[in-house]
């Protein structure tokens, strides 16, 4: 396992341990140049399936070996969120750390007066003494974007991510002690991507100014972009606004440095893929996981179409609750329920997609993905669902991989399109 460095990159979240094979023979297709992450998953994921990080690690590589891969690859310990993580991450081979501080944001201040702003900021004390060097200069980007660091900007980013910080540097001294320990290299990912606010410039020329000058080997910076970057659907919004934050984004990293642009919540959104890889000059990173949890799925359609009816039953049951973590617009009236639709690929098309209609470089819009996604985790722990698709998945591997290969060398081939 190496460290992300400074070239496109793509992950390949697996929640299921049986994708990796799927996944090696799309980069084995179409992902020359690319380097890919096979071993990538969050402690969120973890939980909900009830697995670890040497697991993690384990299945990857035996799903790399099984597929004959031999090339250079990451693996990537996804939204850590506390210290206690991270050890066993460490020891497990985990060579990016994505940092989430988004549980200690202060939201208030988004729209917070210049007096209340003030007040938050005289109360995190000396952990903001970085204000007094910032305050009052301007930024001028290569790209042509300037912006003024003034008194209320820098209060703003002071004031919402004051603590959250304090939380980043705290977890970036744990990996870098248990790295010191293993005597391996690592890089950190800063994400901040999961808010509803797109991160201003200000936000992200701050945080990452700071992250470098602390001396973390900063590899990516994750932002949030503008317009809506739901699960299991491409992006929804205005793409030109999107193309100017991108371009404006990368231009701050490059200014700080080169660390790469990651775009979270990457599944399926291959409309940005090249707008991403041109506006970074090929220094972006893309992170996927759900989406393969819905080729297993399609597996699943293919093979034994009753199994796919009860889990999509099963899903709208537990739609209303297993969605509340996740970004989705998709409500249960949107898609028929499974008992109404009588064709085995009509279901398929209505809660997976259907390839043959969505145009090249663009990904799936059904909200039927959606209703399926997020409810991996309570599909997977099902005493009767959990076994029923996990054999489903075995015992079709060639077909399971395939559709993996078929998925992601379109998700690969979209990336590409920007890198020429
Ligand atoms: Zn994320």
């Amino acid at each position: 396992m190496q460290t992300l460095g400074k070239g496109p990159s793509f992950g390949f979240g697996d929640r299921t341990g049986l994708a990796t094979p799927g996944h090696v023979a799309a980069m084995q297709r179409a992902g020359d140049g690319i380097l890919p992450l096979f071993a990538q998953q969050s402690i969120r994921e973890m939980s909900r399936t009830g697995r670890t990080p040497p697991q993690v690690m384990a299945e990857a590589v035996a799903g790399m070996e099984a597929a004959g891969w031999s090339g250079p690859c990451g693996a990537d310990a996804d939204h850590l969120k506390t210290a206690a993580d991270i050890a066993s991450c460490a020891v497990a081979g985990f060579r990016t750390y994505t940092l989430d501080p988004s549980d200690r944001l202060d939201d208030s201040a988004l729209d917070a007066d210049a007096d209340t702003l003030r007040a938050k900021v005289e109360a995190l004390g000396d952990s903001v003494s970085w204000l007094g060097h910032t305050i009052g200069r301007r930024v001028e980007l290569d790209n042509g974007t300037a912006f003024e660091l003034d008194e209320i900007a820098c209060h703003r980013v002071a004031a919402r991510y004051g603590r959250a910080l304090e939380l980043v540097f705290d977890l970036a001294d744990a990996v870098q002690a248990a790295h010191a320990e293993l005597g391996t290299d690592y890089d950190i990912e800063l994400s901040v991507d999961e808010s509803d606010a797109p991160t201003s410039l200000a936000e992200h020329w701050i945080l990452a100014e700071l992250c470098t000058q602390s001396g973390m080997p900063l590899g990516s910076v994750a932002p949030r972009f503008p317009g809506a970057f739901e699960k299991g659907i491409d992006h929804q919004g205005d793409a030109a606004e999107l193309r100017q934050s991108l371009e404006d984004h990368a231009a701050i990293s490059r200014a700080l440095g080169g660390y790469k642009l990651s775009l979270h919540s990457g599944s399926d959104k291959l409309s940005v893929y090249a707008p991403l890889a041109r506006a970074t000059r090929g220094a972006c990173h893309v992170k996927t996981a759900g989406t393969s949890w819905l080729e297993g799925l399609r597996a699943v359609a293919r093979v034994d179409v009753k199994l796919f009816r009860r889990v999509i039953a099963f899903s709208r049951g537990r739609y209303a609750s297993e969605r509340k973590t996740y970004a989705l617009s998709a409500e249960l009236g949107h898609v028929p329920a499974p008992d109404l639709v009588d064709d085995a690929r009509e279901l398929e098309n209505l809660y997976l997609g259907d390839w043959d209609r969505v145009p090249e470089g663009r990904g799936f819009t059904d909200p039927g993905r959606q209703i399926v996604h997020c409810t991996y985790g309570a599909v997977w722990n099902d005493p009767d669902l959990g076994p029923a698709v996990r054999g489903a998945l075995t015992a079709n591997a060639d077909l399971h991989h395939t559709l993996l290969a078929d998925h992601f060398e379109r998700h690969l081939r979209a990336l590409r399109a920007g890198l020429d």
